[in-house]
Formats: C-alpha cells, sequence, structure tokens
C-alpha cells in the first residue's frame, strides 16, 4: 500500500479530501495530519468576531470529511520533515513515512511580546479562537464607564474588516464601557492595491464609527499597555489584535525544501515542489512561481488543481497548471450585517451585499459538511 499525507487541514486539501470521498484512489492510503478537527474557513471569521456566527458554524468538519474520504486523521502537528528519507516528524514523537506529501498550513504570525496588553495574532485562525474568548471574557464584566482602549494593527482587508466586526461585537457586548478604537496602518493608504471606491466606502464606515486611522505606522515592539511605533509614536491599547502580512512556518525551510525569499514553500504551475516532485504545497504556505496575495479564495481555487495533480502524480499521470485568477469577486463585511462588494475596480455595498456574502458562504461550507 503506498501513502499520501496531507499536511494541515487547510482550504485546498478540504478539496482534496471531498474529491477523494467521491472518486476514491485505489490502494493508497490517505493520511491527514492536523491538530484540529474543526477547521475555520477564512470568508466567515470576520462574521464570527462580529457575533453573527457561532464557532462551529463557520468551521469545516474534518473528521467528517476523512470518514468520507476513508483517509486517517492524526491529530497532532508536524514538527520536522526530511524529504530525502520521505518522512515526518509529529509533535508527539510519531515519524510518518510517505510516498507523496501535500502541504496546506497556511502562514502564521509573530507579534511583539506583551505582558500588560491582550495582544492576539489573527493568525493561525485556529488558535485565535480560545484568546477571543477569552478577551470577550474580559470585556463582558468590565464594570460602567471603564475606559478600554482596542487597537488593530495592520490595514489590510483582514485588519479592517476585522476592526468594523470587534467594534460591533465589543459595543454591543459591554455598552457600559467607554471604548475608545484604534487601526493603524504602515502605509498611507489603507486596504492597499484596492478599489478606491471601495476604500473610500470603508474609511466612511470607520469614521462614522469614531475609528481612529493612524497612517504611516511601523509597529516595532510593546511597552506596558502602549503600541510602539519605529517613529517613536505610540498607541495605547488594552487590548489590540495584530493583522500584519502573513509569515512563513520553519519547520519547511529547516527541512531542505526550496522555499521562497519569504520562506513560503517554492511551487511550480502544478503546485509541485520545486526541490522535490513528490511533495506539493497549496494555499497561503505556497510560494507560487508569481507572489500570490496570501488570501483564502486562491487557496480554494488551488483545492481542484491541487486534487486533480495529486491523483496523477500517484497514476504517473500528466499535471495540470494552475491559473490564478486575475479577478475576483471581495465582499468585506462591516460588521452590521451590511457589506461591501469589490470586484476589479468597481464597489458597491448594502444589506444585500450582506446576505449576498453569507448565501456564498453557507454554500461554500454546505458542500463540505455534508448538509
Ligand atoms: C481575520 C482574517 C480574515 C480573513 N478573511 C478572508 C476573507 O474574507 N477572504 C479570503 O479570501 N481570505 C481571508 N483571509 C485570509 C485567509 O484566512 C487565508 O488566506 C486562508 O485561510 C488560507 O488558507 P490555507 O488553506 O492556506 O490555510 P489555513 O486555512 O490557514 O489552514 C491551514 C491549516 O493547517 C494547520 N496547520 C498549521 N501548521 C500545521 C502543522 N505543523 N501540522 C499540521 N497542521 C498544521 C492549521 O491548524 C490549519 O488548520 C482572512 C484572514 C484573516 C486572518
Amino acid at each position: 500500500m503506498r501513502r499520501l499525507v496531507l499536511v494541515g487541514a487547510g482550504h485546498a486539501h478540504a478539496r482534496v479530501l471531498l474529491d477523494f470521498a467521491r472518486r476514491p484512489v485505489p490502494d493508497v492510503e490517505i493520511v491527514l495530519v492536523s491538530p484540529v478537527a474543526l477547521a475555520p474557513y477564512s470568508g466567515m471569521v470576520p462574521g464570527w468576531l462580529a457575533g453573527h456566527y457561532a464557532w462551529e458554524e463557520c468551521c469545516i468538519d474534518f473528521v467528517s470529511l476523512c470518514r468520507r474520504a476513508e483517509a486517517a486523521l492524526r491529530p497532532n502537528a508536524v514538527v520536522a520533515l526530511d524529504p530525502a528519507q520521505r518522512v515526518l516528524l509529529l509533535s508527539d514523537g510519531e515519524c510518518i513515512p510517505y510516498d507523496w506529501l501535500s502541504i496546506d498550513i497556511g502562514a502564521t504570525l509573530t507579534p511583539p511580546k506583551a505582558e500588560r496588553m491582550a495582544l492576539l495574532p489573527v493568525r493561525p485562525l485556529s488558535a485565535l479562537q480560545m484568546r477571543w474568548d477569552a478577551l470577550l471574557d474580559e470585556i463582558r464584566t468590565l464594570p460602567p464607564d471603564t475606559a478600554y482602549r482596542v487597537a488593530v494593527v495592520g490595514g489590510g482587508a483582514a485588519g479592517v474588516e476585522s476592526m468594523l466586526a470587534m467594534h460591533r461585537r465589543f459595543t454591543g457586548l459591554a455598552p457600559q464601557v467607554k471604548f475608545q478604537f484604534t487601526l493603524a496602518t504602515q502605509g498611507n493608504e489603507l486596504l492597499p492595491g484596492m478599489a478606491e471606491g471601495a476604500v473610500r466606502r470603508l474609511a466612511g464606515h470607520l469614521a462614522r464609527r469614531g475609528i481612529e486611522v493612524l497612517h504611516g505606522f511601523s509597529a516595532d515592539h510593546v511597552d506596558g499597555t502602549h503600541i510602539v511605533g519605529e517613529d517613536g509614536r505610540t498607541i495605547p491599547a488594552d487590548a489590540a489584535l495584530w493583522a500584519t502580512g502573513a509569515q512563513a512556518y520553519r519547520w519547511p525551510r529547516q527541512s531542505g525544501l526550496q522555499v521562497d525569499e519569504r520562506g513560503f514553500i517554492r511551487v511550480d504551475a502544478y503546485l509541485q515542489s520545486t526541490s522535490h516532485p513528490n511533495v506539493f504545497a497549496a494555499g497561503d504556505c505556497a510560494g507560487w512561481c508569481k507572489p500570490l496575495p496570501k488570501a483564502g479564495v486562491f487557496a480554494v481555487r488551488m483545492g481542484p488543481v491541487l486534487s486533480r495533480n495529486l491523483r496523477a502524480a500517484i497514476d504517473g499521470a500528466w499535471l495540470k497548471a494552475y491559473r490564478p485568477q486575475r479577478r475576483y469577486l471581495v465582499l468585506i463585511g462591516t460588521g452590521d450585517e451590511h457589506a461591501v462588494a469589490v470586484r476589479g475596480g468597481l464597489s458597491a455595498e448594502g444589506g444585500w451585499a450582506w446576505r449576498w456574502k453569507q448565501a456564498i458562504d453557507r454554500r461554500f461550507l454546505g458542500r463540505y459538511n455534508g448538509e
């Protein structure tokens, strides 16, 4: 029996398991290594922060997917890889040999150390959940008229959408508290690369809620209850969400797999490692030949190509090239059952956009969770 090991319950692997459930690969044992059984679907995470969904409602159930694909689930994390020997080392000390390996582990984020501030990195998403619940408990019990300062560091889509979601959640949960919200962005513009009209709309939502936006702020470290910028400016914060760019996990680089300059696994057009042909990578952890935004839409679209190419690698057939979509629909929730829709240079907004986003996201999850 030959073995295909999937590392990470990421968006692309959900599709691989679904395809393998529908059309099994004979004589191949499939193993999924994942420390989590429920993996969040990124599109619904800001809705969860805003309180529109319970955590379970926005997760893909990998236990059920593995059962349907007759794959074995190892509830662990990979800590090391020896691609020459074709063996993985898991966090519990187990070694797993493989014939083919596919990696879809997303990305991480290392925020500065903070002792007197609740500092929550947004990646990995599954780690955010526990810290978020603890923060909500703290906020819920704050005495009336307490001054509480909330910051988000990062002015990309995740930072802006999370800030709007947090505003809605915190003010609804603890109306007795005097909140002050600040969003810090490194560049001179919010949402770099997004259509001008959409940036204007979202900046309007932030302004109408009294959320201060600090431009040109490069966070350097945290000192007590202050985030200190490289230029010496400070942001006072009791709680901060860290939403700066994605960083690569270290073990793929340490294993000797070829990686790009940021440490993401270098793959060719077929999502195949450029150094080890029996290793594939997809989603945020993959450094595609041309750099792609670290966004779930790409991980999702890589899924069918990854699935096809894993099957082809097993069968010794031709691989298919992945072609990233040039334009795609982005729906950014504003926390209040309203969303801004963006495609290319065009944007529009309304309650209809939020309902549209909900319908797309629920249909997506329904497909994986077998509803
Ligand atoms: C707050 C926020 C909101 C976002 N909203 C959107 C959005 O609306 N639309 C969008 O397109 N993108 C969005 N993104 C980006 C999106 O979350 C990521 O691009 C997407 O999740 C990447 O998918 P993936 O398959 O690469 O990895 P992930 O979905 O991150 O999955 C990786 C999995 O691998 C597991 N893993 C990690 N390390 C190991 C290991 N060593 N061993 C085994 N398993 C491991 C993790 O536990 C995780 O389950 C958002 C991001 C954030 C932070």
